[in-house]
Parts: structure tokens; C-alpha cells; sequence
């Protein structure tokens, strides 16, 4: 993964959803990484503060939030958040999951000031 490269597509998707909002002012923008995303949460970090440098999206606050594994239980359909893929079923300790969070990159929100 190229840190740099999704720093760039994040700052668009928050600058595409504030022109979304004509006129208003992007001050804050949040991201969900999932700890099986492939991506390094400080070097991400790093790199949108590194190339949002000089442009229009200097002085907006980003908000990384790290998610964790969740597998859903084949058998019963409980939802949970696990350590690594072989944990099985608190609700029924069957073992085959799907796995249903862990991998997101995306944005969660954007914040902007319509003043
Ligand atoms: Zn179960």
C-alpha cells in the first residue's frame, strides 16, 4: 500500500462531499482504517499531513479511527470483535466466521463550517 496515494484520495472524497454542501467551509474529516486494511495508521497519518500541505485542506483536522477484525458466526449470527480469524463463537463457539469489518478504508464523516 502507498500511503501517499490514499492520503491523496481521502483529502478528494472530503473535498468532493464539502462541494457536495455549496459553499461550506471542510474543518474536519474521518477515517475508518481496519486493522486488515493493509494500511499503516501512523504512516497514513503522515502522509495526509504531508500532502494536504500548501492546499486548500491545510487547516482541516483528520481523524483516523482504527477498526478492528468484527466476524459474524455462520451458525447463530453473532457479531463480534476478534483477535484473528480462527477465534470461534462466543454465543454458540461454532467456528466458521465471516468476516464482516477489519478492511475498511473510507471515510466516516466530514465536518464543515457553513458560516
Ligand atoms: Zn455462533
Amino acid at each position: 500500500m502507498h500511503e501517499a496515494g490514499i492520503a491523496n484520495t481521502i483529502l478528494e472524497a472530503g473535498r468532493a462531499e464539502a462541494a457536495r454542501l455549496a459553499g461550506a467551509r471542510l474543518t474536519r474529516i474521518g477515517v475508518r482504517v481496519g486493522v486488515l486494511s493493509g494500511v499503516d495508521l501512523q504512516a497514513l497519518e503522515f502522509a495526509l499531513l504531508a500532502v494536504r500541505v500548501g492546499t486548500d485542506l491545510e487547516h482541516v483536522e483528520i481523524d483516523l479511527q482504527s477498526c478492528p477484525r468484527r466476524n459474524r458466526c455462520v451458525s447463530c449470527g453473532y457479531e463480534f470483535e476478534a483477535a484473528d480469524s480462527d477465534e470461534p463463537c462466543p454465543g454458540c463457539a461454532g467456528e466458521k466466521m465471516e468476516l464482516i469489518g477489519g478492511n475498511e478504508l473510507e471515510l466516516s464523516f466530514v465536518e464543515v463550517d457553513e458560516g
